[in-house]
């Protein structure tokens, strides 16, 4: 058995989880490791049926050998063969077409066997298809009933069509019906900024303008295009990774305090940060810059551009770096730079807090000028979540003061020795306890398209060319030039 994620397992009540797109990408690679991975600590209840649903036709035998197979390749070392039985006894495959109203007929006699379970609709399928498959489950019945419905990202491709989709489901479910997950919400170290900041004094009087110099959030993979060529190239990664994840971490980052860690207040507080960000000026200079990869290397193997990889054409953006600002009382004139890119040198994303200098140095100016670095808060989301406090001590030694900067490095694996829960492990389960705290509510997600808006209408209806960048490096060196003109560096290239 998993060396449980908490110390503390909260049961769950009785549910039923529907996965529609059941077979997609998304469920296999992530929604059922992660409940089978919550069987294993022993978190699922007697009554829970896990079901998923998709167009093809395939026998029951087929689609267990499917999530087998699949959570055996995802969960590697950590696949629980023994409570795998178990788990294959709760899942059953629907052969269902959302766009077509009788197959709900069956699904609702299926789904009544259970009348007092909690319904999970989990959409793991195209946005288009949203609105139509709450319209067929209310249709027949299944919007009531302790009934949620979850939504993956990105909803739409802008303020106009996220409304439009919203727009549809909201017609069906109330709003404390609808889960907008973003899973980043859901990682451990996401969790944890709010248990440094909030729990910690030592940060609490020093997270402001007065104190810290910039924050730099970035989000960076090695992989390419993969099986997802379509859905990427209409999307970019302004749509899949800025206007949700990274503006959601620097919601966490720059929020006040909310009076108590409650679902509505959280989300208040982050709606704020929203409104708050520095509208785009209608002709956007350097303070953005969007990129391309090219062929290079990563980790000694030569990997192909991304017009190769698409093999057609195309302007999307594979890179976006930003510099903003939150006009607000705390952050007057702080810079927060985002970056994110696919095929990047390396799978990391971390947020850096960076703090101002003392004022004053005691030390000698020559040291000072060679050795003093400011201290580095660093959050590391992947891999090996964990947190690290970059301080300036004495290098030790007789003969002069000499300083160096160390670093207060915690990894969270090492330090607690424990499982940690992927982050859809959490929010899929706080879906069935009707805890939305982890979710986005409409008026968050509107907020982040309307100041996206403008920069992705300046970048459709320019002629630019995105900046390329070698598959392996860090992007185009126009991201340098945005940072290096606030006399800032990235942090991968700060001295350690
Ligand atoms: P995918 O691999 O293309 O899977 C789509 C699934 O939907 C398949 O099971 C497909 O099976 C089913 N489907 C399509 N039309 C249907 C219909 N009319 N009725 C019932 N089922 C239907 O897609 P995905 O990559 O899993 O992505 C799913 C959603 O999650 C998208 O909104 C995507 O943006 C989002 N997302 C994906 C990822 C990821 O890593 N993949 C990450 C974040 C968000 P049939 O063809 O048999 O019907």
């Amino acid at each position: 058995m998993n060396q449980p994620s908490s110390a503390r397992i909260i049961p769950v009540d009785p549910f039923d989880y529907l996965v529609f797109g059941g077979t997609g990408d998304l469920a296999l690679r992530k929604l059922y490791p992660s409940l089978l991975q919550r069987e294993e600590d022993g978190q699922l209840p007697e009554r829970a049926r896990i079901f998923g649903a998709a167009r093809h036709d395939i026998s029951h035998d087929d689609f267990l050998q499917l999530v087998r197979e699949n959570c055996q390749e995802h969960l590697g070392a950590q696949f629980p063969e023994q409570a795998w039985p178990r788990f294959a006894q709760r899942l059953a495959y629907l052969c269902l077409d959302v766009t077509k109203r009788e197959d709900f007929e069956t699904l609702k006699a299926e789904l009544d066997k259970e009348p007092d379970a909690i319904r999970v609709y989990y959409l793991a399928m195209a946005p288009s298809l949203f609105g139509q498959t709450a319209a067929n489950l209310h249709a027949v019945g299944l919007h009531e009933n302790n009934a949620r419905i979850v939504l993956e990202k990105p909803v739409g491709r802008d303020l106009q069509t996220f409304q439009q989709i919203d727009d549809q489901v909201r017609a069906h479910f109330d709003e404390s019906q609808i889960y907008r997950i973003d899973h980043y919400l859901g990682k451990e170290t996401v969790q944890n900024l709010a248990a440094l900041r909030f729990s910690n004094i030592l940060f609490t009087h020093v997270w402001d303008a007065d104190h810290i110099d910039h924050v730099q959030i970035t989000v960076a993979e090695t992989v390419g295009l993969g099986e997802r060529a379509g859905y990427y190239d209409r999307y970019g990664a302004m749509r899949d990774m800025v206007q949700n994840h990274l503006l959601q971490l620097l919601c966490l980052v720059a929020m006040e305090p909310p009076s108590q860690l409650e679902q509505d207040m959280l989300r208040d507080e982050k709606l704020k940060v929203l409104k708050a960000l520095r509208p785009w000026p209608e002709a956007i200079n350097g303070d953005v810059v969007f990129g391309q990869y090219e062929k290079g290397s990563i980790g000694g193997k030569d990997v192909p551009g991304y017009l190769e990889e698409l093999g057609q054409d195309s302007r999307t953006e594979t890179f976006v770096a930003l510099r903003t600002f939150v006009d607000n009382w705390r952050w007057k004139g702080v810079p927060f730079y985002l970056r994110t890119g696919k095929r990047l040198a390396s799978r990391h994303s971390e947020i850096v807090v960076q703090f101002k200098q003392v004022a004053h140095s005691v030390f000698d100016d020559t040291i000072t000028n060679t050795q003093m670095q400011p201290n580095r808060l660093v959050l590391r989301l992947q891999p090996d979540e964990g947190v690290s406090l970059e301080l300036m001590t004495k290098d030790p030694g007789p003969g002069g003061m000499r300083l160096r900067q160390v670093k207060l490095d915690l990894s969270f694996q090492k330090e607690f020795n424990l499982h940690f829960p992927d982050a859809y492990e959490r929010l899929l389960l706080d879906v069935v306890r009707g805890n939305s705290t982890l979710f986005m509510r409409r008026d968050e997600v509107e907020a982040a398209w309307h100041w996206i808006g403008p920069l992705l209408s300046h970048w459709e209806h320019s002629s630019d060319k995105p900046r390329a960048y070698a598959a392996g490096s860090w992007g185009p060196l126009d991201s340098n030039y945005m940072i290096y003109k606030d006399n800032n560096r990235w942090h991968e290239e700060t001295p350690a």
